[in-house]
């Protein structure tokens, strides 16, 4: 039996770990839940999987949480909370999907114990791909990842060689916006940049998949995960998000993982890694396999692409900086306060204004706080007069 630690547990990666979970009670235990604020949803969590510690980030929640729970579960909180979890408590493999750069340093203290990291805070390797990567390496650590993209590609190299790669290629809806008329791009409201045609996931991915912005990420993360450089870093667009990511071999081989789009396929295949066990899933449906379409990716239409592509070619902090700036310029567009359309430029101002600091977790983490201000200054700009960026896809 796996014992787990489940990060980011009330979320959309969290309860549908617990949902694999609670189908297989042979297989998992919980042993540590870690959520945000969402105290009375964890309250019931923990009343039907009983672990033996918990962790909500938000002090007044886990007081809260403290008088509805049997006195024998301990409760962390604060800030550091996810991270003291992940070094303390006992389990074999952490699913992580905790949402954003936050996600970091509980990443890193599953790593630095040598345990499995179930990986869908995709942020973790785009902020800090190379420190995470080498300690994997020298820790003796696993990272799985649940990113789906990711998660294909990581299966069709079992047994293979990255040297004998030609490129991968990550698939990618286009989102809800793949085909609204460009000259109406100014006007969409956050309802319908979340409205995710084929996946169902939180509303970071949703919006960062209406921009592609998730995909530029994604695209830093291919590069940390597997050590292959932009020219062998592919996207297509995919409409019907059956085919999870291809890779094409230097022989012309080209081996792509499928299955309908429902995240509890790559969460299943990380549980239970290295083994393939059995899954109610759904696997071939003739219904949904009939048409398979893949197109180019048009660059007007998804500029942000290639803001991952300069990313991963700067190196240093500059991932670190672009999801800084993504993280406030999405809260920014749901609070109102700018336009779809200034999303992207908000990243792309604060990469090329970023500060340089590289290396270890602090210079990082310091990149991260100062692209944050610097991001928030550009918010502030376009809201204040609002700017129409040259470069946007709008006429
Ligand atoms: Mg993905």
């Amino acid at each position: 039996m796996k014992s787990l630690l489940l990060l980011g547990c009330t979320g959309s990666i969290g309860t549908q770990t617990l949902e694999l979970v609670r189908s297989s009670p042979e297989h998992f235990r919980i042993a540590a839940l870690c959520a945000s604020s969402s105290w009375e949803l964890l309250a019931e969590q923990v009343h039907e999987f009983r672990p033996d510690v918990v962790a909500l980030r938000d002090r007044e929640a886990a007081a809260r949480l403290r008088d509805v729970i049997d006195g024998s579960v301990a409760i962390l909180s604060g800030e550091e909370a996810s991270a003291q979890l992940a070094s303390e408590a006992d389990y074999h493999t952490a699913v992580h999907g905790i949402v954003g750069a936050a996600g970091l340093p509980a990443s890193i203290a599953v790593l630095e114990r040598g345990k499995t990291l179930a990986l869908a805070n995709k942020e973790s390797l785009v902020v800090a791909g190379a420190l995470l990567m080498e300690l994997a390496r020298t820790g003796g650590g696993t990272i799985v990842p649940v990113d789906s993209e990711h998660a294909a590609i990581f299966q069709c190299l079992r047994g293979e060689s990255v040297d004998s790669v030609r490129r991968v290629l990550l698939t990618a809806s286009g989102g809800p916006l793949r085909d609204r008329p460009l000259d109406e791009f100014d006007s969409i409201s956050p309802a319908e940049a979340l409205d995710h045609p084929t996946w169902d996931m939180g509303p970071r991915i949703s919006l960062g998949s209406a921009t592609l912005m998730n995909k530029a990420l994604e695209v830093i993360e291919a590069h940390h995960l597997y050590g292959l450089e932009a020219e062998r870093i592919e996207v297509v667009l995919h409409r019907q998000s059956i085919v999870h990511s291809m890779v094409e071999f230097r022989d012309g081989s080209v081996l792509a993982q499928m299955g309908p789009p429902d995240m509890r396929g790559p969460i299943h295949h990380a549980l239970h890694y290295p083994d393939r066990a059995p899954c109610k899933l759904v696997g071939f449906d003739l219904a949904c396999f009939s048409s398979l379409s893949f197109e180019p990716v048009d660059p007007r239409r998804f500029p942000a692409l290639e803001l991952g592509y300069e990313c991963v070619r700067a190196g240093g902090d500059a991932g670190c900086a672009l999801n800084a700036a993504d993280e406030v310029a999405c809260q920014a567009f749901l609070d109102g306060r700018i336009s779809f359309q200034d999303i992207v430029p908000v990243g792309r101002s604060v990469l090329a204004a970023r500060p340089g600091l590289e290396g270890d977790l602090a210079s990082l983490l310091e990149s991260d706080r100062i692209s944050r201000g610097l991001a928030e200054r550009e918010v502030a700009r376009r809201e204040r007069t609002p700017v129409r960026d040259s470069s946007s896809p709008c006429p």
